[in-house]
Order: structure tokens, then C-alpha cells, then sequence
């Protein structure tokens, strides 16, 4: 019998990691971090509804940490298999999860020394050590080849235009075929290819994180050059956290458009991520998975300068010209962003610019929401700076491509499972879904187990 279970990523946007379990085998699809809100972060310290030593492989669609992040933990509680990926999202898993290792090292040191943790030693999940054990576990493969999987199943990956290395996932087992989407990216992309369509699947599992929206179709960068030219003309610095593998690359990419046509006058743009600079080197590296041309790549990318070490980011929100920071994290949830707001947040002449889903209970969401301060490092930081959001520069598909998605099916699947979405998109998307498709479709919930 083929069972499918969430263990996370259902009913919320992060913590993504689907079982499917036939004979003896336990197969998960990708593995993340929970993110967010506060007793959504405590789910990643309690034991996995079942034994890790028992788990047979991973596949992973995506490198993002909400579908990665868990990895070092799963296998220092004896996950002891292989984690199948495509070359590029093992070398970006690579960056991320020693990043996020790091950070949850200090994280417990600081709790440590601060004494607030309830905690007592306060103990990173994972560390730097455990990422880099687990990432002796990847088999990295090519997209579009059958791989073999545990347990007789087979593997074909497309891509998702998500992220460098992202793909949906078609495993094919018992003569059933269930096709996981992943995190499906964008139509169109100016940077990366259109996801892939898939032909036929009798299960769909597909994420819903703009189920419920329709990206604005307007120009994203003039929208782009509006916002910077209003807060230079303030005299202000717009700073914009970004997700710094993918996000942080594709608005270089649009900041290069909008200076070509003139409209980014002399304003200097400083990427203040280091993470967000080794990825724009995977970029290159691999060169055939997306679309900028090298001659376009080098432009884009040289006309930005790079801060590599703490001390020039602080001199960075000390300097009160006007100028463009990007920064990581993406939800302003940690890294040298958060020293930005802190330093900009308090002056009405600067601009907080958000391009990419902020989960609920993030500093970044509560900054859309209108929150008229922040709490960081301890420190609470008004905000007189202008709150600005462009979601049409987001990584994620909206739920017209959602759609056009489901669209290359050539007949229903028999039935069509939504994850990785808050509770309302979740439904919006289904309801679509069953409205315009006429298919069967199920929004999922943790922990219940469905018999394929
Ligand atoms: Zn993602």
C-alpha cells in the first residue's frame, strides 16, 4: 500500500516534508525547517512522528531551508540513507545549511551568555560539524534521468524555475506516479526558464503559497524605479531584505534593466550577503540552467558592490547617502539585514522594500502589516521608514501560473493533494482548482495519512 503523510509544510509555508511510505520503505520529500512563528519553530525540536533511523531516503526538490533546513538534524537522529538532488541544489544546500548551522550555533551561544534561553545549556540543533557530515549523504543527479530509489520506486526530476537547481519531483512506484510540484517559480522569469510541464500523474502534490493572489502583471522593474526614485529624492537608502539564493540574483538582474534604461541614475547598490555572493558564483557555474547570456551576467553583476566582511556592512548603515541595500534574510528573521533596519527603520526618508513571501510571524510580516516597530537584538527600533512590498518580484508562482501549471497535465490525476500554504490560500487554490479544472482536490493536514 502507498501512503502519503505530511510531517510539515501542511497548513503553513514552511517545515515541508512529505512521507511516502509502500512495503518496507519510507521515502521523504524534502526535509525543511520550520520557520516563523514561535510554536511553528518549536515543532523542529520535537522527535519526528516516525524514527529517522527508519526513513529509507530523502528527495530533495529545492535547496530553500523551509524544504532543507532539517537535514542535519534527520540524520544526527540516524537517517542514515541517501538524499537525492540535482547538482545545483546540493552545491546551494551546501551554502545554506553550513549558514544555518552557523547560525544556530550562535544563536545558542548568545542565549547562553545572555541567559534567556529556558534551556540550560542552550544547544544548537544542529552544528557546523552536522551540515557538514550530511552533506556526505547527497547523491546529486541530473534533471529528466530516471534515478533508482529505494524500495524499487523511480525518480524523474523537471525543472521548477523556483531557484538555481529547483525541480517537481515524479516518483514512480508500484505503477502508481505521484508528481511532487515542489515550489514552483515563475513564468517568463528573466533569469530563470519556465517550470516544466509534466504529462500525466495519478497524484499531484502542489504548493499553494499565492493560492489566494494574483501577482500585479505591471512592469516590475519600472514598479522597482518608482520606489528608488521617490526615496532618493527623500534622500533616503532603500534597503531590501532578500532571500540570498535567488531573490538577491534576480533583482541585480532587474536593478542592471532599470539602470540601462536610465532610471537608476548614479545611485550606488551594495549586495551585503556573503551567502548571497557565493550563490551568484553558482550562477555561473552553472551557466545552462538559466537564461542570462554571460556577457549580460557579467554587466549585471559588476555594476553592484560586494561587502564581504562585518566591519564594511556596519560602515554600510552609517553612510546616510542614498543608495540600494540588499540584504539577507529574506523575512528578516536573522543576518546583516536586521543591522540595517535597525539603523534605517527610524527615519520616514528611507524605504523597507519586501519582494518575497513573509511568512506569518516573521519580522517582515509584521513590518507589512503596519507594525510601528520592531524588536531587534534585543531593542525595540521604530518605524517612520516607508513599508513598501513588490510581490511580483517574488520566486513563487501566483495562482494564475499555479494553474497554468496544472494545466499540462493531460487528464486529471485522481486526486490533487495542496500543501505548503496558510490555511487560506490553501483553500483558495482548491476551490479554484475543483471550480475551473472540475478535479478532485484535498487541502492536507499534518500528520494524517492518506491511502494512495
Ligand atoms: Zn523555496
Amino acid at each position: 500500500m502507498l501512503t502519503l503523510t505530511s510531517l510539515g509544510g501542511a497548513g503553513t509555508v514552511t517545515g515541508s516534508k512529505h512521507l511516502l511510505t509502500y512495503g518496507d520503505t519510507n521515502l521523504l520529500v524534502d526535509c525543511g525547517l520550520f520557520q516563523g512563528l514561535k510554536n511553528l519553530r518549536e515543532l523542529n525540536w520535537q522527535r519526528l512522528s516516525t524514527d529517522p533511523r527508519t526513513i529509507d531516503g530523502v528527495v530533495l526538490t529545492h535547496a530553500h531551508l523551509d524544504h532543507s533546513g532539517y537535514l542535519p538534524r534527520l540524520a544526527l537522529d540516524g537517517f542514515a540513507g541517501s538524499i537525492v538532488a540535482t547538482r545545483a541544489t546540493r552545491d546551494v544546500a551546501e551554502l545554506l545549511l553550513l549558514d544555518s548551522a552557523w547560525l544556530q550555533e550562535k544563536d545558542a551561544e548568545f542565549a547562553n551568555r545572555k541567559g534567556y534561553s529556558k534551556h540550560h545549556p542552550a544547544l544548537p540543533l544542529y552544528t557546523v560539524e552536522d551540515a557538514e557530515r550530511v552533506m556526505k549523504q547527497f547523491q546529486p543527479v541530473a534533471l529528466h534521468q530516471p534515478i533508482a530509489l529505494p524500495g524499487g520506486a523511480q525518480l524523474r526530476f523537471r525543472r521548477a524555475g523556483h531557484i538555481l537547481g529547483a525541480a517537481t519531483a515524479q516518483i514512480d512506484v508500484g505503477g502508481q506516479r505521484i508528481v511532487f510540484s515542489g515550489d514552483l517559480g515563475r513564468y517568463d522569469d528573466p533569469v530563470l526558464h519556465d517550470p516544466e510541464s509534466v504529462p500525466a500523474a495519478d497524484y499531484v502534490v502542489i504548493e499553494s503559497t499565492y493560492g489566494n493572489r494574483r501577482h500585479d502583471r505591471s512592469d516590475p522593474v519600472a514598479a522597482l524605479g518608482e520606489i528608488i526614485t521617490r526615496t532618493v529624492r527623500r534622500g533616503g537608502t532603500v534597503v531590501v531584505p532578500a532571500f540570498a539564493v535567488g531573490r538577491a540574483q534576480s533583482l541585480i538582474h532587474d536593478l542592471w534593466l532599470l539602470r540601462q534604461r536610465g532610471g537608476l541614475a548614479n545611485v550606488p547598490v551594495f549586495l551585503d550577503s556573503p551567502m548571497a555572493t557565493s550563490a551568484t558564483e553558482l550562477l555561473q557555474k552553472y551557466h545552462d540552467e538559466h537564461k542570462l547570456p554571460s556577457a549580460a551576467f557579467e554587466a549585471a553583476f559588476s555594476a553592484v558592490t560586494y561587502v564581504r566582511d562585518v566591519e564594511e556592512s556596519k560602515a554600510l548603515s552609517a553612510n546616510r547617502y542614498p543608495k540600494v541595500i540588499i540584504s539577507a534574510s529574506g523575512m528578516a528573521t536573522g543576518g546583516r539585514v536586521l543591522h540595517h533596519i535597525a539603523a534605517f527603520a527610524s527615519d520616514h526618508r528611507n524605504t523597507l522594500l519586501f519582494s518575497g513571501y513573509q511568512a506569518m510571524g516573521t519580522r517582515g510580516r509584521k513590518l507589512l502589516e503596519g507594525a510601528r516597530d520592531v524588536k531587534i537584538h534585543g531593542s525595540w527600533v521604530p518605524v517612520h521608514a516607508e513599508v513598501a512590498e513588490l510581490p511580483m518580484l517574488s520566486a513563487h508562482a501566483d495562482s494564475d501560473e499555479l494553474l497554468r501549471w496544472l494545466g499540462g497535465f493531460d487528464k486529471p490525476p485522481r486526486r490533487l493533494f495542496i500543501v505548503h500554504g496558510e490555511p487560506e490560500a490553501s483553500e483558495a487554490l482548491r476551490e479554484r482548482v475543483q471550480r475551473e479544472l472540475g478535479w478532485q482536490a484535498s487541502v492536507v493536514l499534518q500528520g494524517e495519512r492518506y491511502a494512495l
